[in-house]
């Protein structure tokens, strides 16, 4: 009983511990006493007592059950219980959490209140951790972040590019610069950035060095955005009239999300001198190397025209993906043999475009390292395509080399260090500290040279052959063949970030996932902000596993709080309870709820079949499925295959995935294939069936055939043939050209020249019969600038694809604002891109 004592005194002293909190909290940090040191260590006894008292109460067993058949034992253990749950109450409560500890049910009482305990305990320490953290915050904050009072990091940052693929200790040595004030360069971005959940559809308008025009493409975007718009309405020639018919048809809707250089990639044959042994051209000095930052109109266009008389240059780009949805490129770099370009990439962001004219030039060599992200970039920001690339990575790959890092080639082939990095500093920092532009730098100066030293070692390495190095060539080809695929949210794109956390979840656990996904997603398009800065992934799974019940909660899994979660946090709040809401059953019993196929992952399907059984009823479920979705005639199934369809057809079938493929919708192909997710989208827009889609394409196609033959011949009469010759300069040779731009013949600088003459011109010429152009230069295209939203039905691609994205509504009414909110920038009056008539004068 002398425990029991201890215990009581103790109780009663953390009352009034907790009572003066109460009343002094204001005044005084630990009222009655001296200091914090004072409190702890008064604390930490009374911990100690009372632990030690605990474990000299009767053990649970015999021991205990002898005690309490004395009524005075069971009296004084219920009153100091009582005592004890009263305290409970009064902290919990103290720190808002829920506190009915003294409810009694007898039967459920013991584990609920576990519950509580257990809840408060985490919302005590969360709030500890972060206070502690706050405290710790503002020792941080006290540093001085760049740019203004820019500071070298003392701990600097390398690229997973140059540190090879062991991650090890990169935690310690890896550090995030950043600037805390820096202005959201979307801000000032020419054309809104396109987060809305449609697919991407390349930016391109200006298509030089083309083989194969472009589809027509501002036609037809027009009037996929303004499909009430009838080309009888506007004033055209019928030949056009009859043209922008037809480009209504599935197929060039298909045309318009194809990689618009895929034709002249696929036909690009490697020059002979790139195949031959080169003699390494040793790079110049740093310090005896020109470098210009480019950040003006003019500037660029100089740049450009520089290029395109180079026979190869090298190039990298800098990114910054935290304070951007979709990620932006923050700089270019460019590298000749004899000179650096840094290009501002924010500042220059609707005008880089033109660089195409080099880059997409068969006749230059474009050397990367890494180019796989980098080509994706070029084509999300700025509409930039690569033709004739070499990628030096692939070549580290070919030849074997221990590490393929440029930190490694670099230290290979030219004995710099360049261990350290900003990598991952803030590249959007204006204007740009010094630093920072000696190390973008130093990302391409070196660049050529290894290119060289490669090529080189790439043909010993095979005894002279070029195999290996056509290898390269060929692996790079495939590198700028890659197309940029926005994110798309679907209904189940929460379960493959699901799958990837390995944790089993309960139905309320997985429902909480699913909606927070869903308001990250959204909150991240229209906050153009990424998915980790609105709601880190592993905060997202802490909420979903705990479920917390007060708002308080939430902000207690969050540590530091994002903005957007402090913002909203009744928002989230409300998505927790409706989770909670859900029936509570295990992972094991999910995959059958109605309706419901969030409950069904194929890590759910794995983890719920211990011993198998459920994977033979699985399958067993899914070839019903499959005999039953084959055999539509109700009248020949048995009496279990009735009940079994009946059965199934109160579920969204969530075997739909392993369904076969010929069902392009559920195929997990299908699924995974980029331009089947367009296929989809493609879909809704159409609302037909994909048999009806299938049917009327088949019978299209044969028409079409037709009419595309007469049309182009009235066409022609028109508009006049599209194709431009122009006489190279300085050699014999011709380049054909293709005037594949819409509204006028291919603008470039007056004053462009041509490529000189050494340049092999290896491109097969434009397949004549395949490909007759239709020249817009005569037609007037303001006619589609005056229809701009006059009517309702405009296209709004977030109103259509809500058939199969009904959470969208909020951020569909935010890009209904306009069509011109879109990236693309063939609106009249929006951008003035793709009608520049001529390039800036110099
Ligand atoms: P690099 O090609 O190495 O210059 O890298 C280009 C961009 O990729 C950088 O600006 C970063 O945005 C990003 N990046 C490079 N290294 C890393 C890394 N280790 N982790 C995340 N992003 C990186
Ligand atoms: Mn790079
Ligand atoms: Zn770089």
């Amino acid at each position: 009983m002398d425990s029991s004592k201890s215990k009581d005194s103790t109780n009663s002293g953390l009352q009034e511990t907790n009572s003066d909190i109460n009343d002094e909290e204001k005044n005084d940090l630990c009222p009655g006493f001296k200091d914090a040191d004072a409190f702890v260590k008064y604390g930490l006894g009374a911990v100690l007592s009372a632990t030690k008292a605990s474990a000299g109460l009767p053990q649970t067993g015999d021991e205990y059950d002898f005690y309490r058949s004395f009524p005075g034992f069971q009296e004084f253990c219920e009153s100091q219980g009582d005592k004890l749950l009263h305290c409970m109450s009064q902290i919990m409560q103290h720190h808002g959490c829920r506190s009915r500890m003294r409810d009694r049910n007898k039967l459920t009482g013991l584990e609920e209140r576990f519950d509580l305990v257990v809840d408060s305990n985490d919302v005590i320490l969360e709030r500890v951790g972060i206070l502690l953290d706050e405290a710790d915050g503002v020792n941080r904050n006290q540093q001085p972040v760049m740019p203004a009072e820019f500071q070298p990091p003392k701990i600097v940052v390398s690229s997973w590019n140059r540190m090879g693929s062991s991650s090890g200790s990169r935690s310690e040595t890896f550090r995030l610069l950043q600037a805390k004030n820096i202005a959201r360069p979307q801000m000032k971005f020419k054309e809104k950035v396109d987060n809305s959940n449609t697919p991407f559809i390349p930016k391109i308008f200006i298509k030089p060095n083309a083989v194969k025009p472009l589809p027509s493409c501002k036609l037809l975007l027009t009037l996929m955005f303004f499909p009430s718009v009838r080309p009888e309405d506007l004033d055209v020639p019928a030949a056009l009239a009859d043209f922008i018919h037809q480009q209504r048809t599935q197929e060039h809707v298909e045309d318009m999300f194809a990689h618009p250089y895929q034709y002249e990639l696929d036909h690009l044959t490697i020059q002979e001198s790139v195949l031959s042994k080169p003699e390494p051209q040793m790079y110049k000095p740093l310090t005896e190397t020109k470098c210009s930052f480019i950040d003006t109109l003019d500037d660029l266009v100089a740049l450009n025209e520089k290029l395109c008389k180079l026979s190869e240059f090298a190039v990298d780009l800098e990114h910054h993906s935290y304070r951007s949805f979709l990620g932006l490129t923050c700089l270019i770099q460019i590298s000749s043999r004899e000179e650096d370009f840094i290009i501002d990439a924010i500042e220059l962001r609707s005008e880089l475009y033109i660089l195409n004219e080099a880059f997409t030039d068969p006749a230059i060599v474009k050397v990367f390292h890494g180019a796989d992200s980098d080509i994706e970039w070029l084509q999300r920001d700025f509409g930039l395509y690569v033709v004739n690339l070499f990628d030096t990575h692939q070549a580290s790959r070919a030849l074997n080399l221990a590490r393929h890092s440029l930190d490694q080639l670099l230290k290979h082939f030219c004995n710099v260090n360049s261990e350290k990095r900003y990598q991952l500093a803030d590249w959007r920092i204006r204007p740009l500290p010094d630093e920072m532009v000696q190390y973008a730098r130093m990302d391409t100066h070196y660049l050529l040279y290894i290119y060289d030293c490669v090529r080189v070692q790439l043909l010993d390495f095979n005894h002279g052959q070029p195999g290996l190095l056509q290898s390269v060539w060929n692996k790079s080809k495939d590198i700028s063949l890659k197309k940029y695929t926005k994110p798309i949210f679907t209904e189940e794109s929460y379960l493959e970030l699901q799958r990837k956390q390995k944790r089993s979840f309960n139905t309320q656990q997985l429902t909480a996932f699913r909606l927070l996904f869903a308001w990250r997603d959204k909150l991240a398009r229209q906050e153009d902000e990424s998915t980790g800065f609105t709601l880190p992934t592993h905060m997202m799974n802490k909420i979903s596993e705990e479920l917390p019940k007060e708002p308080q909660g939430i902000i207690a899994c969050c540590n530091p709080v994002p903005p957007l979660v402090r913002q909203q946090v009744n928002e989230l709040h409300l998505l927790v309870q409706q989770a909670r809401e859900m029936p509570l059953l295990k992972p094991e019993v999910t995959m059958f709820g109605p309706h419901d196929t969030s409950r069904v992952s194929e890590s759910d399907l794995q983890h719920c079949s211990p011993d198998g059984k459920l994977d033979t009823l699985i399958r067993l479920i899914i070839l019903l499925i499959l005999e039953l979705e084959t055999q539509n005639d109700h009248e020949s199934l048995s009496v279990a295959q009735m009940k079994a369809r009946r059965i199934i057809e109160c579920f969204e079938n969530p075997f739909r995935m392993y369904l076969p493929s010929s069902d392009v919708h559920i195929s997990k192909n299908a699924k995974f294939d980029p331009s089947s997710k367009i296929f989809e989208v493609i879909k809704e827009w159409k609302l037909l069936s994909m048999e009806q889609q299938q049917k009327e394409l088949e019978a299209k196609k044969e028409a079409n055939k037709k009419a595309k033959e007469e049309a182009k011949e009235r066409t022609k009469k028109v508009a006049g043939n599209g194709v431009k010759l122009e006489s190279a300069k300085g050699g014999g040779k011709k380049r054909e050209r293709v005037a594949s731009e819409v509204g006028e013949s291919t603008p470039k600088p007056s004053k462009k020249q041509m490529k000189s003459a050494e340049k092999p011109q290896k491109t097969e010429p434009p397949p004549k019969d395949s490909f007759k152009p239709f020249d817009y230069s005569q037609s007037d295209l303001k006619v589609f600038a005056g229809t701009k939203s006059k009517d309702n039905t405009q296209f709004d691609p977030n109103r259509q694809a809500q058939g199969f994205k009904k959470k969208k509504t909020a951020r569909g009414q935010k890009s209904n604002s306009g069509a011109g909110n879109r990236s693309m920038s063939y609106m009249a009056g929006k951008s003035d891109r793709g009608f520049r008539h001529n390039w800036p004068k110099r």
